[in-house]
């Protein structure tokens, strides 16, 4: 392995991600009928972060259905996960779920219905689906998170003075915040995004949401999923993914298996390097891809 590492670079712009040895690599593939094939450090914690974007919209659909899209586009940015010019341009209206600003409007829609409670409902959801009833909120990360989230603040301020926030944009980012900070193994997030292969029903047999939902997700994780890469990551994987600043990458091949791969070391677009190069050569070997 040694000789893939050193090619990224680790995020740091939230100090505490810069806490984690650089060097580490899992993958983990669940098939339909449960069988779990899973490789190097896949028992070590990590922040969950922007994959939990997904878990999100999950809970969104499940509670607001088409009117989320009132709130939000659906359309990929072509702009960095933390870039502003979208939200000038669209009046306060981020162009996706899986930007930053997009999820910061789903925390929004969750505390409106959740209130006090949504961080509670996340983690509930998040221990039913992985199996994983010990999960929760890493307080370090969470903390940088919060103290170095200038970008998100300005986010979440900006929205506001559209109107597109409608809680106190403290409480709306500290529920954000906390969601990016659960803390899991990468064979906890196969096992929790096997719903979105199996039309919403969970590994343990519990339907998380509807078959149309989860169409609707993996859509949107194979045209917004990867940062400013979903180009390439069509083309190269081919799957519906959703990555994160941690180095994290989950999704599926609908009906057939759910794959994550982990490894801290980001490319020049914020996707972990080596986990782009393995789920690459996974979807060439095995000869399966979303789209054919
Ligand atoms: N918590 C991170 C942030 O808000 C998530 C970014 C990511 O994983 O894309 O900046």
């Amino acid at each position: 392995m040694q000789k893939f590492y050193g090619q990224g670079h680790k995020a740091t712009y939230i100090p505490a991600l810069n806490n984690v040895n650089a060097q580490q690599f899992a993958l983990t593939l669940i098939d339909k009928e449960g069988h779990i094939f899973s490789v190097g450090d896949d028992k070590v914690c990590f922040s969950i972060q922007s994959v939990s974007k997904v878990i999100s919209l999950t809970m969104a659909l499940n509670e607001v259905g088409e009117e989320l899209w009132g709130r939000m586009d659906r359309e990929p940015s072509g702009k960095a996960f933390d870039s502003l010019i979208h939200l000038e341009e669209n009046n306060g209206i981020p162009s996706n779920p899986f930007l930053n600003s997009g999820a910061i409007v789903m925390a929004d829609v969750l505390l409106e219905i959740y209130g006090d409670h949504t961080v509670d409902k996340y983690l509930h959801l998040m221990r039913r689906i992985t199996g994983n009833e010990t999960l929760q909120i890493d307080d370090k990360i969470y903390k940088s998170e919060k103290f170095n989230g200038h970008k998100n603040y300005a986010f979440a301020n900006y929205i506001k003075s559209y109107g597109n926030i409608y809680n106190d944009v403290e409480d709306v980012l500290d529920v954000y915040f906390k969601f990016c900070s659960l803390s899991l193994t990468n064979l906890d997030l196969t096992k929790a995004f096997y719903y979105l292969m199996n039309k919403g029903q969970s590994l343990e047999g519990f339907q998380v949401t509807t078959p149309r939902h989860c169409k609707r997700i993996n859509s949107l994780m194979f045209t917004c999923g990867t940062y400013n890469e979903v180009g390439d990551f069509a083309y190269l994987v081919g799957l519906p993914v959703k990555s994160s600043v941690s180095g994290a990458i989950a999704g599926c091949l609908p009906g057939a298996y759910t794959v994550s791969v982990w490894s801290p070391e980001l490319n020049e677009k914020g996707n972990s390097y080596l986990g782009f190069k393995a789920l690459e050569q996974l979807t060439t070997e095995l000869d399966s891809s979303y789209l054919s």
